[in-house]
């Protein structure tokens, strides 16, 4: 499939996980794809691979800009760079609480803020955003990712009213559990991960989890030409988990 040629894509936290699946997705149907990460070294060739730390304006700006030479243009921005954090509000200090709403929410408007000028330059502008499953599910003993992703989801509306008339789509996907190194991570930090892994898959409705690649597919589907009248909408990849 080659309904992305021509198209250049910018994707965050495309080194690993969701982002990664995602840059080899748009490669493979024919975009040019850079990476913007914290450590880039796993976004091998042909996808493009620089550093930034979206928690960094300096380093965004820096990090975008030369992405964007070497791109050419940009067409397509994935704002999907995120990290997790874990309990009530009554885990989490304020300073865990910044942290995680300045890379997950502030981190994308700094990514969106550098990119924008080459976005409205686009004939095919489109922003996908990652969000989760998790700004709208009400899950137990996530208070501050959900607060951080229930943020994406009104961004992501935001944006897209915005930008709607300089014919900039601006879209989000809504993730269940997928399986990446972030929750290799977390089961390899049970006591016994076989066993938690097990128990994960029972939780799923489709007792599995979601596949980064089946995301990617979502992302590559909102991005391409054949969503050009889909924008503000948030595509839930998630087997079944909203609605439990
Ligand atoms: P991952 O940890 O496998 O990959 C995340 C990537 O983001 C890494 O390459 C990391 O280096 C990069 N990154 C982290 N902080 C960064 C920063 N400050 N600046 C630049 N890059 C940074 O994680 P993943 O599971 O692929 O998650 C990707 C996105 O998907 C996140 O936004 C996450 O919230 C979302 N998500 C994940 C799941 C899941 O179950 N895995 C579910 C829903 C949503």
């Amino acid at each position: 499939m080659s309904e992305l040629a021509g198209l250049r894509a910018l994707v965050t936290g495309g080194a690993s996980g969701i982002g990664l699946a995602t840059a080899r997705l748009l490669a493979a149907r024919g975009a040019q794809v850079a990476v913007l990460d914290l450590d880039p070294s796993g976004a091998r060739p042909p996808l493009l691979g620089f550093t930034a730390d979206v928690a960094d304006d300096a380093s965004v700006r820096s990090g975008v800009a030369a992405a964007l030479e070497a791109l050419g243009g940009l067409d397509v921005l994935v704002n999907n760079a995120g990290i997790g954090a874990a309990g009530t509000v009554e885990d989490n200090d304020d300073e865990q609480w910044h942290r995680v709403l300045d890379v997950n929410v502030v981190g994308m408007v700094r990514v969106t803020r550098a990119a924008l000028p080459a976005l409205r330059a686009s004939a095919h502008a489109s922003i996908v955003n990652t969000c989760s499953i998790a700004a709208t599910a009400g899950l137990p003993q996530r208070a501050l990712y959900s607060a951080s992703k229930g943020a994406v989801l009104s961004l992501t509306l935001a944006m897209a009213a915005d930008h709607v008339r300089e014919g900039i789509r601006v879209n989000c996907v809504n993730p269940g559990t997928a399986d990446t190194p972030w929750v290799g991570r977390l089961l390899d930090a049970a006591d016994d991960p076989e066993a938690e892994r097990a128990a994960l898959n029972a939780r799923q409705p489709m007792g599995r989890l979601v596949g980064a690649d089946e995301v990617a597919a979502a992302v590559a589907y909102l991005a391409s030409p054949a969503a050009g009248s889909v924008t503000g909408a948030s595509l839930a990849v998630d087997g079944g988990m909203q609605g439990l």
